[in-house]
């Protein structure tokens, strides 16, 4: 197991549509691997493969009991089917530095997957964990969670981020 580097905005290859995983082998696991240490290590809740650059449609999550230790879960190929009610809450990202700002998500999602033997699934999710879900899904179809801002604010968080890099800093 490796820590891979985590790509930030405005990398294009968050910015792809991510291709469906048809391949159900070890290398997979072991991607799986990197990106369960890569979302603890930074830490986070959820990672999807385009932020570790693999433009693949595979994501990690973990929202578990922070007493239950480095439970996570990977989602391959995962489709929302049904969605109802909506949510506002706090979002951040791990390839959007110094930002975090109120979403607008369904309350609750339904949707299908497949699970690293390639095993299909259906899963209803609500609340925080919904919420985490369609992060992440949003990234396996080049979106990010600036893209449901204001254009006002995401144009504030553009220029502060041209400024940074002009400096020459690297974003925390
Ligand atoms: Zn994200």
């Amino acid at each position: 197991m490796s820590i891979r580097r985590i790509y930030q905005y405005p990398e294009p290859v968050l910015r792809v549509k991510a291709k469906r995983i048809e391949v159900f082998n070890d290398d997979l696991k072991e991607l799986i691997a990197d990106m369960a240490e890569t979302m603890y290590d930074a830490p986070g809740i959820g990672l999807a493969a385009p932020q570790i650059g693999e433009s693949i449609q595979l994501l990690i999550t973990d929202i578990g009991d922070e007493r239950e230790e480095q439970r996570y879960k990977a989602f391959i190929n995962p489709q929302i089917i049904l969605s109802e009610g909506s949510q506002i809450d706090e979002e951040g990202c791990l390839s959007v530095p110094e930002l975090t700002a109120n979403v607008k998500r369904f309350k609750k999602i339904t949707l299908v997957y497949q699970d690293e033997e390639g095993n299909e699934h259906e899963l209803e999710a609500e609340d925080r964990f919904a919420v985490v879900l369609q992060h992440e899904i949003d990234h396996l179809n080049g979106i990010l969670f600036i893209d449901h801002l204001t254009p006002l604010k995401r144009n504030l968080y553009k220029k502060k981020m041209k400024k940074t890099m002009v400096a020459g800093k690297e974003p925390a």
